[in-house]
């Protein structure tokens, strides 16, 4: 049903003002150094940089894309160094629609807090949030410690809507993931956007 859809992602400017009939807020979570920082800098400027450098606080890239002639709205969410302390706030998880966990396929102690992660999302937003668990750094293929069969077991024994690897360093599924992520939302509140 997803793939029939057909859809794609434009960036816009979060501050830009302008009608939609669906806005969808989707956080990226996981273990500090897994490439959520990069997973979104790839996707909002289509770049990877070696040494990015961190900011405290949250930064966003915002969206549009057009399913069945309706407006989607995409606001995503990325933690920017507060998961370090485990001190993220309520107010970020506050009306996410959509949690994307991010583990480093070449460290298994990233894929071990999976479970931590999805607790935390549990803790804090309600039941009805989309999770995505997605493997990245798949072009470290040599030191993979996990390998897509044991992320993609774990994405279906706990309940994951869907399981991409990707690697923000060569740009591998990013635009897949968001894009699959937001159709995905799409389908589930169709029927209040009818
Ligand atoms: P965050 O703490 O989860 O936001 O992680 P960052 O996005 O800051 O990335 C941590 C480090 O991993 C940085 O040195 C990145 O350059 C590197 N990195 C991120 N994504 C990838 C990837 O897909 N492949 C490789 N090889 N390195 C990556």
């Amino acid at each position: 049903k997803i793939d029939n859809l057909d859809a794609q992602l434009h960036q816009v400017d979060p501050n830009y003002d302008f009608n939609y009939d669906a806005q969808f807020k989707v956080i990226v979570i996981g273990d500090s150094g897994v490439g959520k920082s990069c997973i979104v800098q790839r996707l909002t400027q289509d770049m990877f940089k070696d040494d990015h450098q961190i900011t405290i606080g949250v930064e966003f890239g915002a969206f549009v894309m057009k399913i069945e002639g309706k407006i989607i709205k995409l606001m995503i969410w990325d933690t920017a160094g507060q998961e370090q302390f485990r001190s993220i706030t309520k107010l970020f998880y506050k009306n996410s629609d959509a949690a994307i966990i991010v583990y480093d396929v070449s460290r298994r102690e990233s894929f071990d807090d999976v479970q931590t992660w999805q607790n935390e999302i549990e803790n804090n937003t309600d039941e009805s949030v989309l999770q995505y668990l997605v493997g990245n750094r798949v072009d470290l293929e040599d030191s993979r410690e996990i390998s897509h069969q044991e992320g993609s077991s774990l994405a279906k024994d706990k309940r994951f809507g869907n399981f991409f690897e990707t690697s923000a360093k060569t740009g591998q599924n990013i635009r897949e993931l968001f894009i699959q992520v937001t159709k995905h939302l799409y389908l589930k509140n169709k029927d209040r956007l009818d």
